[in-house]
């Protein structure tokens, strides 16, 4: 090891000091491995994919669902200098080709459940030499795929010798494609390292905690804020292969969970079903969520049923993700808001665009910049935008989220929606999300979203997509955020589309760049405002 970690020393210094204490738990394969028992997995599989010709800054594909097979793989990469590729496991075959074509990966691991969409992009993955099949059922390998017990088994036990350096590339992050096609985050080992630190010091994280991840491995919300700052701290990993409420209160009860991370929306969910069981949920400690403010009464289902503290993490893939933290101190006072810059961080709002200097004043709206450790080096092949993304200002690198906010007199940042998806109409600036927010007020609205048309007059014109209940039409929605009275008069929009579904990506974030480029696809019933 060298004076600055790398992921795979983070691991191999938690085995030194706690070789003994339980690392990862894996009920549905009723694995249960102390740290010294998951390095010594680890450096097998790592010392096996040499074997199989992965040298150092090859990407290493995974199409995985959570389990104990995408732990030992992300550390066995980073222990021989491999770059990690986690994808989605929603993805379909198109989607998948894009990713691994993208990143020029060398092997690719998938599972039954990611099985069809993988043999349906194979015949277009010319960059890949190897398939790799988590083989819980040896009949169901597939000819072309090797098994990953099987290449596991036959990995030499002691640790790989390939030195790998702190600003070696640990991963490629693709970001979600809510805004367009996912880039390749470029991630550094420390980026990660750093990373791992903020966590442990933001969730108060020690080796007696125990985490349930329930949320996806392959983003990094669940990888880089959970996952690797217990493995870091010598804390236990509980692993479900996918979100199941009831299953992860059980698990809590079980296990003794202290750590639970989860999306506003699965904590909505975990709440009811706390609400209707008796399961003793009582060793949880904190309760973390990012990607939204968690609605008020979501909080407060959650701290009746389930524990009293939560804290909330803002930021992206590219700074690794979380940079701004709301402590569970705040989660009352500052309700709505995303809390204030994490350790080593700094926060500055700017007109959007503008050079870093040119800050806005408190309460106003403007571009969030985030300085940060654990910034990405890089988008993988998209030089423009890197350019466009980070910059420079007196020796520190400002990371342009293209997401937009405010900061009240107290610091505390509020973030108002994404700069491309701003109308500007007749000279007003206009956020569809507080528009969308009024729109889903109306018990008829089950999904809204609000772009903006191109338009000669005005320059856009505000228009709303809906998914609402049969019947309902532009006249009573207009009336309703009329009579709602929170919204001025060049807020409401325009034209209502009503539609069966919106255009999301795999995690569930509504397109708005495809709603803007192929509103004609949709074949949306269009009705104006009288
Ligand atoms: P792409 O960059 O490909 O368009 P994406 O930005 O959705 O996709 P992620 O990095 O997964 O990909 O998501 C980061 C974005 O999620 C942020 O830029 C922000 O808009 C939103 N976000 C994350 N955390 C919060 C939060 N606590 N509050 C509000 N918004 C959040
Ligand atoms: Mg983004």
């Amino acid at each position: 090891m060298s004076e600055h970690p790398t992921i795979g020393d983070t691991l191999e210094q938690t085995v030194d000091r706690h070789p003994e204490r339980d690392a990862i738990v894996y009920p549905r394969k009723d694995q249960r491995w102390t740290y010294a028992e998951f390095d010594e997995r680890v450096s097998r599989l790592a010392n096996a994919l040499l074997e199989a010709g992965i040298e150092k800054g090859d990407r290493v594909a995974t199409v995985l669902y959570n389990g104990s097979e995408m732990a030992l793989t992300v550390y066995a990469c980073a222990k021989i200098g491999a770059v990690f590729t986690p994808l989605n496991f929603r993805l379909p075959a198109g989607e998948i080709e894009y990713i691994v074509t993208d990143a020029e990966a060398e092997m690719v691991l998938f599972e039954s459940a990611t099985a069809e969409a993988i043999a349906g992009a194979r015949p277009t993955l010319e960059t890949v030499d190897e398939y790799v099949f988590i083989d819980d059922d040896r009949e169901a390998v597939p000819d072309y795929a090797s098994g990953f017990y099987d290449l596991l088994e036959s990995g030499a036990a002691d640790r790989p010798d390939v030195r790998v350096d702190e600003d070696d590339v640990y991963a490629f992050i693709y970001t979600s494609g809510t805004t367009g096609r996912p880039k390749g985050v470029v991630h550094e080992h420390r980026d990660m390292v750093e990373h791992n630190l903020l966590c442990i010091a933001e969730g108060k994280m020690t080796r007696d905690d125990v985490g349930l991840s329930v949320m996806p491995l392959y983003h990094c919300a669940e990888l880089h804020c959970n996952l690797f700052p217990r493995i870091h701290r010598g804390a236990t990993s509980v692993i479900h292969h996918e979100f199941d409420p009831a299953a992860a209160l059980e698990a809590v009860e079980n296990h003794g969970v202290t750590l639970l991370f989860a999306a506003p929306t699965a904590w909505n969910a975990l709440s009811m079903t706390a609400a209707e069981t008796d399961v003793d949920t009582s060793s949880l400690r904190l309760g973390l969520y990012g990607a939204a403010p968690m609605p008020e009464q979501v909080l407060e289902n959650c701290m009746e049923h389930l524990c009293e503290d939560y804290l909330q993490a803002y930021g992206m893939t590219e700074i690794g993700p979380a940079g701004v933290f709301q402590p569970p101190e705040d989660q009352l006072s500052k309700q709505g808001t995303a809390g204030l810059p994490g350790l080593n961080h700094e926060l500055r709002i700017v007109e959007p665009d503008a050079p870093p200097d040119r800050e806005v004043e408190p309460g106003e709206i403007g571009e969030i910049l985030i300085a940060s450790p654990c910034t990405m080096r890089e988008y993988w092949n998209r030089p423009e935008a890197t350019e466009r993304s980070l910059r420079e200002a007196d020796g520190t690198t400002w990371y342009y989220t293209g997401d937009l906010g405010y900061r009240d007199e107290d610091g505390y940042l509020t973030v108002v929606d994404r700069k491309d998806d701003m109308i500007v109409s007749g000279g007003e600036n206009i956020y569809p999300a507080e528009v969308e927010d009024v729109l889903f007020a109306h018990d008829a609205v089950e999904e809204a979203a609000v772009v903006g048309e191109p338009d000669e007059e005005w320059g856009e014109l505000v228009v709303a997509y809906v998914v609402a209940d049969d019947g309902i039409g532009a006249t009573e929605l207009d009336s309703f955020l009329l009579e709602s009275d929170r919204l001025a008069d060049f807020k409401r929009p325009r034209t209502y589309y009503f539609v069966d579904e919106l255009p999301k990506n795999p995690s569930g974030k509504i397109q708005k760049f495809t709603l803007r480029e192929e509103a004609a696809n949709l074949e949306p019933e269009a009705e104006t405002v009288a």
